[in-house]
């Protein structure tokens, strides 16, 4: 037996004005995914708890079966990893934004114009050449990844995750200071070491031909660098480990990319995969058909739902599920369903209304040779409510399906 678990990124949400009252979900032309419905047992779900909004990566590592509570630490380490860079135990890893400040320090935009990645290759390589003043024993690395978006990873013995960001998150606003969120010395000197470079990176920056030339062409300088979200990576077992299956991950978006990799999962690559809406929803099913060959647990991932929500457009989410639907299909028919457990689910609710995660449940779905199903007709948020399943909790999820593949152990005599 075998396994593959979609993860639609925010799919879950709230019912819409504009929809009539519906979700996205409620709304959208949906045959696959009402045929799992039909077929399968269904129930919502709280990736954390109920009312808690989730990250992607806390939901994404409840939805995996760890405890996201005990072993999360921030975003960044997660980030540097699913860009393909090593983070080793004890090192700092955070996300990085090229973007433009005033003489002042304002942050007038934290994409630098979007910067293209041939510009973001240069400066980032000038970048490098820091010498770190206030800690001997620290070194660190600075990787560009794709357009304004970056990673720094601290190397050293004594460092902590319990600094604030200096992005303030908007524009109009200073750059922070960098500040020790506890009164360790390890908190102190992170503080200090990202404050000397926040400012040592700026004097380069602003000097730099590179932006000198894009000051002449009119576009913004990417003369400072956000820093935000600083994590370490989770000492967690593989789920090779606890459950002795071979697992994988499609999925483009790196924050997933990163979580699924400190899992030990494999990470297959797809042409076309964006981890926006015009991702290739195809390619990714093909893959998924493909890796079932060789792994017993695929997850499969698509961001798309989630940046429709952020952007607060229905219409688009609309589209995205629709495109997800034809994706199930090719799914439902190419894989030998006597063999294999399909589940279907958000890793949290995106509310087109708000713009943001919310601690709303989501819906699941699961179909397979011995699943009990229930008399749920119709894939949607209010729907799976009426299934077998009834409501379970994200750290549920995987032992219910690894039960399936008769994975797991049994408790007792
Ligand atoms: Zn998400």
């Amino acid at each position: 037996m075998k396994a593959i678990l979609v993860i639609c990124d925010g799919m879950a949400d709230r019912p819409v004005k504009e929809l009539k009252w519906k979700t996205p979900l409620e709304a959208a032309h949906k045959l696959s995914l009402n045929k799992i419905a039909k077929t399968g047992v269904c129930g919502i779900m709280d990736p954390i708890a109920p009312g808690i909004p989730p990250g992607s990566d806390t939901a994404t590592l409840a939805l995996l079966g760890y405890d996201a509570l005990k072993v999360y630490s921030g975003r960044g380490a997660f980030e540097a990893v699913g860009s393909g860079l090593e983070v080793l135990p004890g090192e700092v890893a955070l996300r990085c934004n090229f973007a433009t400040v005033s003489e002042d320090m304002i942050v007038l935009d934290r994409r630098a114009g979007r910067i293209r990645n041939e510009d973001a290759s240069k400066l980032a390589e000038s970048l490098q050449k820091v010498k770190l003043e206030k800690a001997e024993n620290a070194s660190f690395l600075f990787k560009n990844t794709l357009q304004h978006r970056a990673v720094l990873i601290l190397r050293g013995e004594k460092l902590s995750t319990a600094v604030s960001d200096s992005d303030p998150g908007k524009t109009g606003e200073r750059v922070r200071t960098v500040k020790a969120l506890d009164s360790s010395l390890e908190a102190q000197l992170t503080a200090e070491i990202l404050n000397e470079l926040s400012k040592a990176f700026h004097e380069i920056l602003k000097e730099h031909p590179v932006n000198k030339e894009r000051i002449e062409k009119g576009l913004p300088p990417a003369n400072i660098i956000l820093f935000r979200g600083a994590g370490k990576i989770p000492q967690i077992p593989t789920l090779q480990q606890i459950y002795g299956v071979k697992t994988s991950c499609i999925g483009a978006a790196s924050l997933i990319r990163g979580v699924c990799k400190t899992a030990g999962m494999s990470l297959i690559d797809v042409e076309g995969a964006t981890g926006m809406p015009d991702t290739n929803y195809m390619g990714k099913a093909q893959a998924t058909v493909k890796a079932l060959k060789d792994y017993d647990f695929v997850l499969l991932h698509v961001k798309a739902p989630d940046i429709a929500s952020h952007d607060k457009n229905p219409q688009l989410k609309i589209q995205v599920i629709e495109k997800i639907d034809e994706m199930l299909g090719y799914i439902l028919d190419n894989v030998d369903l006597t063999t294999t457990y399909l589940a279907v689910t958000a890793d949290h609710t995106t509310a087109i209304v708000t713009g943001n995660h919310e601690g709303d449940p989501v819906p699941i779905a699961i179909i397979g040779p011995y699943v009990r199903s229930d008399d749920v007709e119709e894939f949607g948020e209010r729907t799976c409510a009426k299934g077998g399943l009834n409501r379970i909790k994200g750290v549920d999820l995987m032992p219910i399906l690894m039960n399936f593949l008769g994975k797991t152990k049994k408790v007792g005599a």
